[in-house]
């Protein structure tokens, strides 16, 4: 079990920012409301997520490194219409098969904090406020070669950033705060509109230079923000998708965006985006990859058309 908990170790944990997803969906599916992610050394020597979420039972403790242990899906049914950021109650497990992990939680209504050590599986008493703070320690220490493929501390570090971000555009309102070798890096305080987020978490200019998209197109709902960056500023790294509240990579969409600005852009810069789509979830496949970053959807093509009609609408309606 513990060689099969690293091979899934392997498709889930690439590098620190891997883990960092994996506790800020936890965190997020608990309820989340303030995140504060605290880094070592780009993540390599320290990874802690402390929510102020619901917390865990101390009887579900132990089983939440488990593989398969999930609290969020009790039947294929669920499977089909999950709600929740995680469900393959995969990560727990497996991060604890590559770092040192530890957990400090306290539940809601529970008047005591309990600490697990991933390792031996010792629970003791301590003292916390209502939430869940899961640490990570020394990331791929027992495999080398791993350790070895990753790149200088400021290139994981903003990969772990970046990992935030994703999270916090879907989210503005939660808080979020970055430290790292404790210094606070990023602070992104919870909002009240998705354009506050947008400005705190990329830029002001990313507003300033873009529409709000909001349409309607059969099952499907896109809302969000697209523009054409002034020349100068053009960064390709401006481009957001969500399914349900979940950041994906899908070329329909990404295909569907470009075919909408084909004719504005004439290809010369990139466009930047923060896309939204809202669809029944039973019309499209959250579990076809272990970091779920890819999706399929039940029909393509009536996503690819409301996404591509979503976008024209905005460019071509007055700036707003
Ligand atoms: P999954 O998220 O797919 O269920 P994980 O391995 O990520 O699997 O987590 C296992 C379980 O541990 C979760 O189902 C949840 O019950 C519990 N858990 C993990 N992190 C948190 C957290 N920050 N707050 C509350 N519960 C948590
Ligand atoms: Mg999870």
């Amino acid at each position: 079990d513990e060689l099969i908990s690293q091979i899934a170790a392997g498709e889930v944990v690439e590098r620190p920012a891997s883990v960092v997803r994996e506790l800020l969906d936890n965190a997020l599916d608990a309820g989340a409301s303030q995140i504060t992610l605290r880094l070592a050394s780009g993540g390599v020597r320290l990874i802690s997520v402390e929510d102020d979420g619901l917390g865990i039972p101390r009887e579900e403790l132990t089983v939440a490194l488990r593989r398969h242990a999930t609290s969020k899906i009790a039947s294929l049914v669920d499977l089909e219409t999950v709600g929740t950021m995680g469900f393959r109650g995969e990560a727990l497990a497996a991060i604890n098969s590559i770092a040192e992990l530890s957990i400090l939680s306290r539940f809601a209504g529970a008047d005591t904090a309990f600490a697990l050590d991933g390792r031996t599986g010792e629970l003791r008493p301590v003292a916390r406020s209502t939430g869940t703070t899961v640490e990570v320690r020394e990331l791929f220490f027992a495999t080398p070669a791993r350790r070895k493929f990753l790149k200088t501390d400021a290139t994981e570090l903003a990969h772990c950033i970046e990992a935030v971000r994703r999270h916090a555009l879907a989210r503005p309102e939660v808080g979020f705060s970055i430290w790292h070798d404790g210094k606070l890096v990023e602070q992104w305080r919870a909002a009240s509109t998705r354009e506050q987020r947008l400005a705190d978490a990329l830029s002001d200019e990313f507003v300033a230079q873009s529409v709000a998209v909001d349409h309607e197109g059969g099952p499907v709902r896109v809302i969000g923000r697209a523009g054409i960056p002034d020349a100068a500023r053009s960064r390709g790294d401006q481009q957001f998708f969500y399914v349900n509240g979940r950041f994906v990579r899908d070329k329909v969409l990404s295909h569907a965006v470009r075919s909408a600005y084909e004719d504005v852009l004439h290809g010369q810069r990139q466009p930047i985006y923060a896309l939204y789509l809202e669809i029944d979830p039973s019309r499209v496949d959250v579990n076809v990859h272990p970091t779920k970053i890819e999706v399929r959807f039940r029909d393509g093509r009536e996503v690819h058309q409301a996404v591509r009609h979503a976008v024209e609408d905005a460019l071509a309606a007055p700036r707003s």
